[in-house]
């Protein structure tokens, strides 16, 4: 039987960064994965500076474009606005290449990858048994950066407390000339759904293009019905080919703790995207980090190592998070007021996104006085 200090469970970007942190420390550590690597993941595949930075290696071998600028139009209106910046502010990935990248890192130094395997149950304990589709692995730590529905949350005993929204991810090759057209520009489309957006993210040889619903509300909506209709905004007559993948991303963080029975939870699996435009990847990547850095400032002790991830937790990513599960509410809810700020202001929004996209800053933490003084500003 496989026996390791921490088992790391998923290697998305998450699983796979933390896998990189203890790799470092000469802490035995294992990922289980239960697809084959490289594998395809549903996503946008934008990955944005901060996350591009965070990476302690260089990630360009897998980025098929890079953008300068970034463009988020209005619809219904004539609003369009651009940001320019020095770094590149959204690399394009796939992220198979992507996902694939961290783990050959991480194995490089050490760490051990059982792919093919499927968590299928835990008994908890002192040492914990992870049983998979190929047999039992034992840990004293396990962190789950098995995504979205982490099954291994559910196994822990963790009950839904995270607000899950619907996107709809299509793969698609257009003639030439529509790509040539196309893949200048990176751009980002709210209220092309409702309660959301869309966006066309060009890769080396097709394009990305996908609506999602960015806030719990009653509609239900039809994905497929706005992709289509999104096609027509960006001129696209003919395709070639496409692919279409729809999944959920978790985009407010779980209220009932990030550990629990030994078990550190970690990227979609905690609700760590960012709530107003769902980019998982940078704090997947922060969060397998400070798992990784609390497991082994804690000299392996479990109590320990829990305070720390939440101390670590406290003072990064859940400040910014919460700030963001409100400003998100109002940005889709209030369509016709934030519409009324985004004409005057629209340039200052789209400039102070991008300095978060490149993490320069985070949100406001007075974002209601900063709200309310726009809509002042804006009304008189
Ligand atoms: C349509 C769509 C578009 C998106 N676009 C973007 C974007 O452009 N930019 C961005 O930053 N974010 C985007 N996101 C969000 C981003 O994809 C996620 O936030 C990110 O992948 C989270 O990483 P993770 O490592 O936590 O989980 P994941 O990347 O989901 O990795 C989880 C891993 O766990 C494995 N696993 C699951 N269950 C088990 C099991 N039982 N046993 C073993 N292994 C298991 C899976 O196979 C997988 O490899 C998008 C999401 C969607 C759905």
């Amino acid at each position: 039987m496989n026996s390791f200090d921490v088992a790391i469970i998923g290697s998305g970007p998450a699983g796979a960064s933390a896998a990189f942190e203890l790799s470092k420390s000469g802490i035995s550590t294992v990922i289980i994965e239960k697809e084959t690597l490289p594998r395809y993941k549903t996503c946008g595949g934008g990955l944005v500076y901060r996350g591009r930075k965070t990476l302690p290696f260089d990630v360009s071998s897998a980025v098929e474009k890079e953008f300068y600028e970034v463009d988020t139009y209005f619809a219904n209106t004539a609003i369009k606005v651009t940001s320019k910046r020095d770094q590149p502010i959204i690399s394009m990935i796939m992220r198979d290449a992507f996902d694939n990248l961290i783990v050959e890192k991480a194995k490089e130094n050490g760490v051990t990858l059982l792919q093919n395997h499927k968590v299928e149950d835990i008994t908890f304990g002192d040492i914990q048994t992870i049983h998979t589709s190929e047999g039992d692995v034992k840990a004293k730590f396990i962190i789950a950066g098995d995504g979205a529905l982490s099954p291994v949350a559910k196994m822990a005993g963790w009950q839904e407390t995270r607000t899950i929204i619907p996107a709809l991810e299509y793969e698609v090759e257009v003639p030439q000339a529509d790509f040539e057209r196309l893949s200048k520009n990176v751009r980002f489309d709210v209220d092309a759904i409702p309660y959301g957006y869309a966006w066309c993210f060009p890769k080396k040889n097709h394009l990305s293009i996908g609506v999602g619903v960015f806030v719990k509300n009653k509609e239900k909506m039809d994905l497929k019905k706005y992709y289509a209709e999104y096609l027509k905004v960006l001129g696209i007559t003919e395709i070639l080919s496409e692919d279409a993948h729809g999944f959920v991303i978790p985009v407010s963080p779980r209220t009932d703790t990030f550990v629990q029975k030994n078990v550190f939870l970690i990227g979609d699996s905690a609700g760590f995207a960012d709530p107003i435009v769902a980019e998982g990847i940078s704090n997947a990547i922060v969060s397998g980090i400070l798992a990784a850095k609390s497991i082994i400032e804690s000299k392996l002790d479990p109590d320990k190592a829990a305070k720390l991830y939440q101390e670590k937790l406290e003072q990064s990513i859940l400040p910014e998070i919460k700030t963001g599960v409100i400003v998100a509410k109002f940005f889709y809810n209030k369509k016709a007021l934030r519409n009324i700020i985004i004409k005057k202001y629209g340039q200052a929004f789209s400039d102070a996104m991008t300095d978060v996209f490149l993490g320069n800053r985070t949100y406001p933490k007075d974002y209601k006085a900063s709200i309310r003084k726009r809509i002042k500003e804006a009304i008189f």
